[in-house]
């Protein structure tokens, strides 16, 4: 029987849609690197669908060692059964270490189901990943009893350790097209008493209203907007940046937003490239997350808000004065252009 020393590796569940790499995925390969480099192992990618070849490379660019790639008709579109099966037997072939999914639709829904096929727990929805430096260890942390603490969570007696990691926590890497990696093709066959479901359409979702995950500029207002109306000025300076509009938990719960613009631990985690807060106080539980944009600027009438502890840039004011005037400053400088 194999045991704990038989599984080397960190693997990262590859998710593709329509031909295309999820972002979580190549975020899950950023962080897979890190964990794979301190391990001294492999950071392998486990790619199924079809036609895949072109993707198994952008994975390599991406950080990955290796891919896995299942090549097959039959795993053109994701189907629990189809996929639990392969990869299932690939991990009870190859024993990684380490398997990570995304905790996309698609992670949450694969994740458990192969859990269960190759006997072994997962630690869900993690925000950060890390290794014990004694025991090499994964150290899975994730928010627990409400969000109230984060607890850390080992796994020291079964193999592989598996996760499914929040999208938009991890960074990815920045491609780099001269990296050089092996693609090992895998028996994606599936007989024909795998497949209990069968995809008879797929229906394209109409395209999510707030996309704050994707987007690059986020404006968000606070309990300091002051009114469900004061959301406007915000929404104005979001249009004149074609940023989407964000918000915090504070103004959701007053019913002055709907949810889907909330940022933070129990809303979205975004990584723009500028991230506006706008009379928000800067709690824990929003930071978590927006803290990983690349430019944080805040706006905001306390000088000892703790948003300026991470903002790179601080406005100290009224923003029903200062947003406006912004947004003037901005239609004006694209009226020129
Ligand atoms: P406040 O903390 O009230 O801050 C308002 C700020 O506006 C103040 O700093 C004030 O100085 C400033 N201000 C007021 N008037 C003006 C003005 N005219 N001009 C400029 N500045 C002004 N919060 C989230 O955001 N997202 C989450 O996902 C989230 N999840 C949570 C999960 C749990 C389990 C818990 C317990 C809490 C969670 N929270 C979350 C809530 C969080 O703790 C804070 O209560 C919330 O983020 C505060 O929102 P706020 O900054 O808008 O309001």
């Amino acid at each position: 029987m194999a045991g704990i020393e038989d599984y080397k590796d960190v693997w990262v569940f590859a998710e593709q849609r329509g031909g295309e790499l999820s972002k979580a995925a190549l975020q899950l390969l950023g962080k897979g690197r890190e964990l794979a480099d301190t391990l001294g192992q492999k950071l392998c990618a486990v790619l199924l669908g079809e036609d895949v070849d072109g993707l198994a490379q952008e994975l390599i660019y991406h950080g990955a060692d290796c891919v896995y790639a299942g090549d097959n008709p039959k795993l053109k579109n994701f189907q629990t059964d189809t996929y639990t099966y392969v990869i299932s037997n690939l991990i009870q072939e190859y024993k990684p270490n380490i398997m990570l999914y995304g905790a996309t639709h698609i992670g949450r829904d694969l994740a458990p189901r192969i859990a269960q096929r190759v006997w072994v727990g997962l630690t869900a929805d993690c925000t950060g990943l890390d290794i014990d430096p004694e025991t090499q260890n994964l150290l899975q942390t994730r928010p627990a009893f409400g969000g109230n603490l984060m607890a850390t969570i080992k796994t020291p007696n079964h193999r592989p350790v598996m996760s499914t990691v929040r999208p938009g926590v991890m960074k990815a890497m920045d491609p780099d097209r001269t990296r050089q990696g092996e693609v090992i093709k895998i028996n994606g066959e599936i007989p024909p008493e795998v497949i209990v479901s069968r995809i008879i359409e797929i229906v394209k979702e109409a395209k999510h209203a707030v996309n704050l995950e994707d987007a690059e500029i986020i404006v968000s207002g606070g309990r300091g907007v002051g009114s469900p109306e004061g959301f406007q000025i915000v929404q104005e300076l979001a249009d004149a940046l074609n940023g989407v509009m964000g918000a915090s938990r504070a103004t959701v719960d007053l019913g002055w937003i709907a949810q889907d613009h909330q940022v933070g631990q129990t809303g979205k985690t975004v990584q723009p490239k500028l991230y506006i807060a706008c009379g928000i106080s800067g709690a824990i539980q929003h930071r978590a997350g927006m803290q990983n944009s690349d430019y944080i600027i805040a706006i905001n009438k306390d000088p000892d808000a703790p948003i300026f502890g991470i903002a790179h840039f601080g406005v100290i004011g009224d923003l029903h004065e200062i947003v406006p005037l912004l947004t003037q400053e901005l239609l004006k400088l694209k009226g020129s252009a």
